[in-house]
């Protein structure tokens, strides 16, 4: 059995970016050797090169004098800033969507922390799938996105199958696919260390993952224990986002207007629940819990309880949840939407004792948060019984919309009440 994910990580890298969004923005100019980048005559170099150019051997960085002497029709644009900070704007924001760790490296490049999204949006194959999906319908462009359980093996992974490319490598073929490569495709690797290595006799990754500290040390210094983790596929470093998410919630729309108080209240607890895992997934325990409810005529009502302390525990939510579901919504009446949320992150100490764990990424089930959760099916299934948990689960997975929102900004479209 292929083992699972202790992490997620994805990297999303577009395809020759400045040029694409110059195609794009100019049909014309589809199929033509193109490069972004400042005038030979002013010494310029190229900033991105369609795939076009590059079969030519034009490369980016590389004078556009040379590129030209390279591609002689090489047609070259002094690039639009403006216009792909814009698009770099709307993918991050589309990114977003997938996960509230999103650390951008560049305008076309970020790192995703997707922890925890399987269980929501599918296999890392199926969200690769999404990702690029959603790039491609949104802004008419291609991005190659790699996944793997670190930033290490994710950015390998992109490159793997560029342009237009998905690579995941699943973490038992980790060490094969790294060892895989040349030995400059270790972070930290340039033409120096390189040299260097080989004079040792280390040639290849597979013989720096095996070379002994002291060996390693004496040729490349104090980098030597994190070289030779990455040779062995190993990379724990933390996606850290730009700004830090202010709210996580899940909500679901109802394909028929629900009046069903026990499947309403098991929507709750399962909303709840991946409320808590994405928490858990990314860290993170908030110590508002809000809850959304929209009535059939699309009047929105939001309520919010504040606790002591932050919590990422289901049944916790699930239980403030639950309260501010029976003060706003009255028995019998019918219920379009139903979302749950928490807010108020926090990474004071408090959270670590509360939750007994690992802030970044709990992998052990926390007994007491266990507890919690069976408490909360219990009250549940003693009130309905176990059928209703399940009738409520089964209808989630199947209601029309099922989003993850990670702002919870609200619509323009709702009205308070
Ligand atoms: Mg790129």
């Amino acid at each position: 059995m292929p083992a699972a994910f202790d992490r997620v990580i994805g990297h999303v890298d577009m395809d020759s970016f400045y040029a694409s969004v110059e195609v794009r923005d100019d049909p014309s100019l589809a199929g033509k050797p193109l490069a972004v980048g400042g005038s030979a005559e002013r010494r310029g170099v190229v900033s991105s090169a369609s795939y076009e150019a590059r079969r030519y051997g034009v490369r980016s960085a590389m004078p556009t004098a040379t590129a030209l002497q390279r591609c002689p029709d090489l047609i070259v644009l002094p690039g639009r800033m403006g216009r792909y900070q814009e698009v770099s704007h709307r993918l991050m924001a589309i990114l977003r969507e997938f996960s509230p760790l999103v650390e951008p490296l560049s305008l076309d490049e970020a790192f995703l922390d997707l922890s925890g999204a399987d269980r929501l949006l599918g296999t890392p194959v199926e969200i690769g799938t999404a990702v690029r999906e959603r790039i491609r319908r949104e802004l008419g462009l291609t991005a190659s996105v790699g996944i793997s359980n670190s930033k290490f093996v994710a950015k390998l992974a992109s490159d793997h199958e560029k342009p237009d490319g998905l690579t995941v490598i699943p973490p038992e073929s980790v060490v094969a696919f790294v060892q895989s490569l040349p030995l400059e495709r270790l972070w930290g690797v340039g033409p120096a260390t390189r040299e260097a290595l080989r004079g040792a006799g280390i040639r290849t990754i597979a013989a720096l993952a095996r070379a002994s500290e002291e060996s390693l040390t004496r040729v490349v210094g104090s980098g030597a224990l994190h070289l030779r983790a990455l040779a062995r596929g190993e990379d724990d470093r933390p996606v850290i986002p730009d700004t830090p998410p202010k709210s996580l919630s899940h909500e679901t729309t109802f394909a028929v207007d629900q009046t069903d108080e026990e499947v309403l209240e098991g929507v709750l607890l399962s909303l709840a629940e991946k409320v808590a895992q994405r928490a858990r997934a990314n860290g993170l325990g908030g110590r508002t819990v809000t809850l959304k409810l929209r009535l059939p005529d699309f009047t929105t009502l939001t309520r919010s309880r504040t606790l002591p302390t932050p919590t990422r525990d289901a049944g916790e939510i699930f239980r403030e949840s639950l309260v501010l579901f029976r003060s706003v919504h009255h028995r019998g009446e019918g219920v379009r939407l139903l979302g749950v949320g928490i807010s108020g992150f926090t990474t004071s100490p408090q959270l670590e004792l509360g939750l007994h764990g690992d802030p970044g990424h709990e992998r052990d089930p926390d007994p007491q948060r266990l507890r919690h959760l069976h408490a909360a099916e219990d009250e549940v299934v003693g009130r309905f019984g176990r059928k209703a948990l399940g009738r409520a689960r089964s209808l989630l997975s199947r209601s029309v919309e099922d989003t993850g929102s990670l702002e919870g900004r609200p619509r323009p479209e709702e009205r308070e009440r």
